[in-house]
């Protein structure tokens, strides 16, 4: 396509806009790529360290995520987000593995570069790559092990694997249990879906303190201190329109000539209100959950019924209340009707760390559950979810397709050894791509083991003996150095961590391999220090990031020195 491209001597370039073509292109988008793996190659694995992440407006963000890590960090290059991409294909796929993926794009990218010197081709890489990559699947179906959905045990210890090395590690035995409780309480026919699964975050107490609950959560306390604090056997009405009169209505002009008329406006505006309170109370609820605001007068008269009402609730939160009691979000009042209305066994206002929160429990419509995760900060409490969505990722994943593989570097060692004998069968220049391929996923193990403060080579070569003597669970404990049998050690993680992770780093590397032209608009300008005084472009969008990433390599390059 490229090739063709340039061969057309039609095509007609603005001025302005920058051509890199053939190895300069490769050379280029592979630097930029592995660029971006080595920024997060030091996180990986229970002894991987974490990174402190400062925008421009100085939020700070502590993290060991990869997807988090790389988003966080404002990447332009265009290649360089191709991988980005990859670690966001991942977390959307199993919510696992992000580092892991990244990772081996990276050093695809590396192998690559060694074999275009030697000038093979890049669509020969590229087919081998790609040979190798399906054969890496069967290899890894081949070492998975089945998973019972009633194995509790197995399921611990899947959640916990993926928590180990974050926030979340000194708790991680209650945080798996929570984990795999409360997916185990969404899960229906149609599978599992963890939206049903609401987080709230309570800053305060120790992350041991955090629990699960049945039902919903929502962040906000009662409108008015006059409403009563439970609700027994609860009518819950769901609006997503205030209960106010209009402000259009208020601002209008309005001629008043005498006090009088000034009294008989108010008096009209509050009868609007009680209208509105009146209905709500012949519909029959007895809690409402307004997504918009309440006026006072409104919060007065609803207080007066004895209603529970909770205004400027979270979109996400109006429709967990919606799924969980079965009601329907209305969006105006007076449409409302008892057909409308969701239930709940109980609904009431608690005190978690000094935060009143409504819980909204006993619902029976559908199942939603709420993880209150706890800590003693908001930084600890914002990684410890990140570690949690990680871990109700891979609990999901392995229930969804059954099949796990043991940790610890064990799965790439046998891809490794697997693809280095396949290589055989290959043949011609291919031969050499499946080799590199296998050399490439090398690189988790020999990082597990640099991460934690091991000599690769040793632990590298003990581990290739061991899986020749046909130990395929042999694995790094990254603690104490041995190699052992991941499986019985309980480390373990779902099949499609590994093969969604090599499947999403090939595609990205094939595609960067094949690019030979790079052809950027001028007039696009962007990268490094013109972001600020270019106001037409917003910063970060597809263009301007691509024009920034030609013209700012130099800057790239420098900028991500700075992680390594
Ligand atoms: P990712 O973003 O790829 O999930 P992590 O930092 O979570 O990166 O590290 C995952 C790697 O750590 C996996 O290869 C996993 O097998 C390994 N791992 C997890 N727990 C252990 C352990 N106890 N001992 C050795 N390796 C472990
Ligand atoms: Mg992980």
């Amino acid at each position: 396509m490229a090739q063709q491209m340039g061969n057309q001597p039609l095509i007609v370039l603005s001025e302005d806009s920058q051509r890199t073509s053939g190895r300069d292109a490769q050379s280029m988008n592979i630097t930029a790529g592995k660029a971006v793996a080595e920024s997060v190659r030091t996180t990986l694995g229970p002894k991987g360290m974490d990174k402190m992440l400062v925008d421009s407006t100085g939020n700070v963000v502590v993290t060991n995520d990869g997807v988090t890590i790389l988003k966080e960090m404002d990447i332009e290059h265009p290649a360089a987000n191709m991988i980005v991409e990859v670690a966001e294909t991942q977390e959307d796929e199993v919510g696992d593995g992000t580092t892991t993926s990244v990772v081996v794009a990276g050093e695809l990218l590396g192998k690559a570069e060694d074999l275009l010197e030697q000038d093979i081709h890049a669509t020969i890489l590229a087919q081998g790559y790609r040979q190798a990559a399906a054969e890496a699947k069967e290899i890894l179906e081949d070492i998975s092990i089945e998973v019972a959905e009633d194995d509790t045990e197995i399921l611990e210890s899947i959640a916990s694997t993926a928590m180990t090395g974050k926030g979340a590690e000194a708790s991680k035995d209650l945080l798996a249990g929570l984990v795999v409780e409360a997916v185990r309480a969404v899960a229906d026919d149609e599978g599992i879906d963890t939206d049903n699964i609401k987080v709230e975050k309570v800053v305060g107490g120790a992350v041991d303190d955090s629990e699960l609950v049945e039902g919903v959560i929502v962040g906000k306390e009662r409108v008015h201190d006059n409403m009563p604090y439970f609700a027994e056997d609860a009518n819950v009405a769901l609006l997503d329109t205030p209960i106010e009169v209009r402000e259009t209505e208020i601002d209008a002009e309005v001629n008043v000539t005498d006090p009088d008329q000034l009294q008989q406006f108010l008096d009209q505006e509050e009868q609007q209100l009680r209208e509105m309170v009146d209905h709500l109370v012949e519909v029959g609820a007895d809690v409402v959950f307004c997504q918009k605001g309440i006026d006072d007068m409104a919060q007065h008269y609803l207080a007066q019924e004895g209603i529970i009402a909770v205004r400027r609730a979270k979109k996400s939160d109006m429709k967990a209340l919606a799924r969980a009691t079965g009601g329907r979000i209305v969006s105006n009042i007076f449409d409302l009707t008892d057909e409308d209305l969701g239930f709940a066994g109980s609904v009431a206002q608690k005190d978690i760390a000094g935060d009143e929160k409504i819980f909204v429990e006993d619902v029976e419509e559908a199942r939603a559950v709420t993880l209150i995760l706890r800590g003693g900060t908001e930084h600890v409490v914002d990684e410890v979810e990140r570690a949690t969505e990680d871990a109700l990722g891979v609990v999901r994943t392995t229930l969804d397709e059954g099949k796990v593989v043991p940790g610890g570097g064990a799965p790439e060692i046998a891809l490794a050894l697997g693809l280095r004998d396949f290589a055989d069968s290959v043949g011609g220049r291919e031969q050499l791509a499946v080799e590199a391929f296998a050399d490439a996923v090398d690189v988790i193990p020999r990082t597990l083991a640099e991460n934690a403060g091991l000599d690769p080579i040793d632990s590298l070569v003990e581990l290739r003996s061991k899986h020749a003597e046909g130990n395929d669970a042999a694995g790094l404990d990254a603690y104490t150095g041995d190699v052992i049998d991941m499986e019985g050690e309980g480390v373990v993680e779902p099949l499609r961590v590994k093969t969604q992770a090599i499947e999403s780093a090939t595609e990205a590397a094939v595609m960067i391999l094949r690019i030979d032209d790079v052809i950027a608009a001028g007039d696009l300008k962007g990268g490094g220090g013109d972001d600020g005084d270019d106001e037409d472009m917003p910063p970060g969008g597809p263009g301007g990031g691509m024009g920034g990433g030609m013209g700012g390599m130099g800057g790239m390059g420098g900028g991500m020195g700075g992680m390594m």
